[in-house]
């Protein structure tokens, strides 16, 4: 197993002097890329932007090509790259916008950007994360399904590409924050890594009454405002379980040293247990803009913009075993992680598929709350993929799980 984020030098000569970086962010509209905008303002003299892209909300693209005066502005749906460009060439702005997705691996892999922040949501997001990696980049992974589907194909073009591939997601920020600084250790002296769990919105919920689940509630997350995929995933915990497949491939642990405990207050992000039972974890208000800004100022340490967090008034911190009967009852998908890895590869690029097309039909009101397990569960029963070995051979299996998902979903009353 090659682990990315394991061949990073923790330290490196001249770190306490921060480098200043051209970055590309990709899917800047999002609730990700809106964050790491806001942490890029506090440091004029850190980050330059060279790229911004999103898909389909224009006023808040302009506003952003305004303030930071990219060289490129794409928007992957025509019509919203159109009146883009009618509003940029309503002022002097220098900024070139671009229609379509196809220029998005460009923007990712171009020769004067040193930072990519990888912040579409879903598998559209691979390909271009797999063109930063190839073109050496610092790469910042938000989009954790890129990885999940991309897997060690994902992890071999960022070896063989010299890129640093640095965790955005809290959980794994706090796991690399909690690791010791020689990767070569991890292995001896790593017993466990334990990733928190909000439980989401439904965590007390009676779980016979989840099939009446609207999309309002399930995208009313109690502690993080986030896009609406994610926000069913976390209700589901389909976010947990993609996670523990994320950790697997980032940290080059085997699954069963995996586990996941669910601690509703979201301050704990994440912990390391080692051989000699002590535990470091890393603690912060639920603010995606902390483990942002250690990307961006890695190895060094930057001001995020979050509030601090203050002991005496922070709520009891509790922690609940998922592995109840309940829980198991609640959140049934959680417990796939660990078996799409044991399974052929390329299983879990199925489950991501399958996973985005119940979530959309969910949204969409076509399938109920409950249903997206039963689509996730019989996709993975109907296909079974054949193992990936290039981007092609990845896109083909998304596609071939999507249209199993659609078939189960067409059968579904
Ligand atoms: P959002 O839905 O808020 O944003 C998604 C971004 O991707 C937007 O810029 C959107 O454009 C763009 N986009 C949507 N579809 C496409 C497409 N087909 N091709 C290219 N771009 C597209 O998502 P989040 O910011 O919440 O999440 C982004 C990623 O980060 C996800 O993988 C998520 O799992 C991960 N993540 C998010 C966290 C959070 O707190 N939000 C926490 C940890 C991880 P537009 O808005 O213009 O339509
Ligand atoms: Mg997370």
């Amino acid at each position: 197993m090659i682990s990315a984020v394991k061949d990073l030098p923790k330290t490196q000569s001249n770190s306490s002097v921060a480098k200043h970086q051209v970055l590309t962010i990709l899917g800047s509209t999002g609730s990700i890329g809106t964050s790491t905008l806001d942490v890029v303002a506090r440091h004029p003299d850190l980050f330059t932007v060279f790229a911004l892209t999103g898909a389909r909300r224009v006023d808040l693209m302009f506003e952003q090509c305004v303030r930071f005066k990219p060289t490129y502005a794409l928007m992957v749906e025509e019509g919203a790259a159109k009146r883009l460009a009618e509003l940029v060439n309503t002022t002097d702005l220098k900024t070139l916008v671009i229609g379509g997705s196809k220029a998005l691996d460009e923007l990712a892999s171009h020769p004067s950007v040193d930072t990519v922040m990888a912040a579409i949501v879903g598998a559209a997001g691979l390909s271009s994360c797999l063109a930063a990696a190839r073109a050496g980049k610092r790469l910042l992974l938000a989009n954790k399904e890129a990885l999940v589907v991309g897997g060690d194909l994902f992890l071999s073009q960022v070896q063989s590409g010299g890129a640093k591939l640095l965790p955005i997601d809290s959980e794994h920020s706090a796991i690399f924050q909690s690791l010791p600084q020689d990767a070569s250790t991890w292995s001896e002296c790593v017993e466990k890594i334990i990733l928190t769990a909000s439980g989401g919105p439904f965590r007390n919920r009676a779980p016979d009454t989840l099939h009446l689940v609207t999309p309002g509630e399930a995208c009313r997350h109690p502690n993080w405002v986030m896009g609406q995929k994610i926000s069913v995933d976390s209700a589901t915990m389909m976010n947990k379980c993609l996670e523990v497949i994320e950790a697997h491939y980032l940290f080059g642990l085997p699954p069963s040293k995996i586990e996941v405990v669910i601690h509703p207050q979201s301050i704990v992000h994440s912990m390391v247990e080692y051989k000699d039972t002590s535990v470091v974890a890393q603690l912060g208000t639920p603010d995606m803009r902390v483990p942002i800004a250690y990307g961006l100022g890695w190895p060094n340490r930057i001001e995020s913009g979050a509030q601090t967090l203050r002991f005496e008034s922070t709520p009891p911190m509790t922690f609940e075993d998922f592995d109840s009967n309940e829980h198991r009852l609640r959140f049934p998908g959680l417990l796939l992680a660990w078996q799409v890895l044991k399974a052929r590869p390329g299983t879990p690029g199925v489950l991501n598929a399958a996973n985005e097309v119940a979530v959309a039909s969910f949204l969409a009101g076509k399938i109920g709350f409950t249903q997206i397990h039963e689509v996730n569960l019989r996709t993975l029963d109907l296909y079974e993929p054949q193992a990936p070995h290039t981007l092609d051979d990845l896109l083909e299996l998304d596609s071939c799980a999507r249209s199993a998902a659609e078939q189960v979903i067409g059968s579904l009353s």
